[in-house]
C-alpha cells in the first residue's frame, strides 16, 4: 500500500470509480473520480494545496502567516485544514447561503470564519472582495484568490489531468465536469488534451450560470437559477480563461438531485449535488458518443456536507425539487 506524508501528502491518487449500473444503461462507461476521498473531503484539497505551495515557494507566506480566503466552503476547508498541518492561521469569509454543516465544519477545524450576506459580486461587500480586503490589513497575509490564482488549475493540470489519463489512457473519449473556480475543467482538460487533442473535454453547467452561454456562442448570458453549492459563475475567471473546453451541456436541480438519489440507491455513492450533476451531465454526453466510450467526471464532495439540504426531504420540499424516478428516465 501506499503510504502518504501528512495531509497534504494524502491529497491526491484518488480512486476512479466506475458506475456499473449506470454504465450498463447506457453502453458507455462512466466513471466518477472520487475527490471526496481526499482527506479534506473534497476536490478543492488540491487546489488548496497548490495555493498554499506557490505562496511558500515565492516566500509569500511564512511561519506564522495567515491564509485569507473567500469561499463557498469546500476551498475554505482544505484551507484551514492545511493551515494547521502547516502552522498558519486561516481567515475565511463565507456567504450566508452555504449549507450550515459547511459553516461548523470551518469552526471545528479552528477558522475564524466571517459569515457574508450574499450579494452579487459587483457589490464591493461580495464575500471575494471581503477577503482581498481583510488580506491586505492583516500582517503576514496571503489572499488565496482561488478564482485568479492559476496556482489553483495548476494544481489539477500536474495532479488530477495525469491521474485520469494514467488511468485510461487512449481509451478516454470525454471529460465532464462543472465549474466554480473553472480550476478542475481547465487544468485537467489542458493536461488531457495535449495527450490526446481528440478527448472531448465538456462544461457541464447549472442554470443560472452564465459559462454555458459563453463555450457556446462566445456571450455571458445566464438563465433560471440553482441551489447547487460550490458551482456555477457568472464572469470568466483566470482559472477558466483559455481552457480548451469543446462543448458544454446544461443540467437543471430536478436531474441533479434524481441523480444524487439514484446514485445513492442503486450504486451505493453518496454525493453532494455538483458531484451528482456531474454525473448526469456525463451521462448525457456519454448518449452522443459511440457505444463503449468512457467517459470520466468528478465526484467533488460527499453527501455529509449536505445533510440538511440535498439529503433533507423538508428542505427538498420547500425548493420543489423531491426526488420521485425510480429509473433513468429522468435523463431523457
Ligand atoms: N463542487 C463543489 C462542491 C465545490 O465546492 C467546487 C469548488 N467551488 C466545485 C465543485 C468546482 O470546482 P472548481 O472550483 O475547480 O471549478
Amino acid at each position: 500500500m501506499h503510504v502518504s506524508h501528512g495531509f497534504s501528502g494524502a491529497i491526491g491518487n484518488t480512486p476512479h470509480i466506475v458506475l456499473p449500473k449506470l454504465s450498463a444503461a447506457l453502453g458507455r462507461t462512466i466513471v466518477g473520480k472520487a475527490e471526496f476521498l481526499n482527506p479534506g473531503g473534497s476536490v478543492k484539497d488540491r487546489a488548496a494545496k497548490g495555493i498554499v505551495d506557490d505562496a511558500e515557494a515565492r516566500g509569500a507566506l511564512a511561519p506564522g502567516g495567515t491564509i485569507v480566503e473567500g469561499t463557498a466552503g469546500n476551498t475554505g476547508i482544505a484551507l484551514t485544514l492545511i493551515a494547521n498541518a502547516r502552522g498558519y492561521r486561516a481567515i475565511i469569509c463565507i456567504p450566508d447561503d452555504q449549507s450550515p454543516e459547511k459553516y461548523e465544519l470551518l469552526r471545528t477545524f479552528g477558522a475564524e470564519v466571517r459569515v457574508i450576506p450574499a450579494v452579487a459580486f459587483t457589490n464591493p461587500e461580495n464575500y471575494y472582495h471581503v477577503a482581498r480586503r481583510v488580506a491586505e490589513e492583516t500582517p503576514g497575509a496571503i489572499w488565496a484568490d482561488q478564482f485568479n490564482n492559476t496556482a489553483n488549475r495548476g494544481a489539477h493540470y500536474t495532479t488530477t489531468g495525469p491521474e485520469i489519463w494514467n488511468a485510461f489512457g487512449a481509451s478516454l473519449s470525454a471529460f465532464v465536469a462543472a465549474c466554480g473556480t473553472g480550476g478542475t475543467l481547465a487544468g485537467t482538460s489542458a493536461y488531457l488534451k495535449e495527450r490526446n487533442p481528440a478527448i472531448r473535454t465538456v462544461l457541464c453547467d447549472p442554470y443560472g450560470s452564465a459559462l454555458f452561454s459563453f463555450v457556446k456562442s462566445g456571450v455571458l448570458e445566464t438563465e433560471g437559477d440553482s441551489n447547487a453549492e460550490g458551482i456555477g459563475i457568472k464572469r470568466i475567471t483566470d482559472n477558466f480563461k483559455d481552457a480548451p473546453v469543446d462543448d458544454a451541456l446544461r443540467v437543471d436541480d430536478q436531474t441533479m438531485v434524481e441523480m444524487a438519489y439514484w446514485l445513492l440507491r442503486e450504486e451505493g455513492i453518496y454525493i453532494g449535488g455538483s458531484a451528482a450533476l456531474n454525473v448526469a451531465g456525463a451521462a448525457r454526453y456519454a448518449r452522443t458518443l459511440p457505444e463503449g466510450s468512457t467517459v470520466v467526471t468528478i465526484l467533488c464532495d460527499g453527501g455529509d456536507r449536505y445533510r440538511s439540504r440535498l439529503w433533507n426531504r423538508t428542505w427538498l420540499e420547500e425548493n420543489d425539487c423531491v426526488p420521485h424516478a425510480s429509473g433513468l428516465e429522468f435523463l431523457g
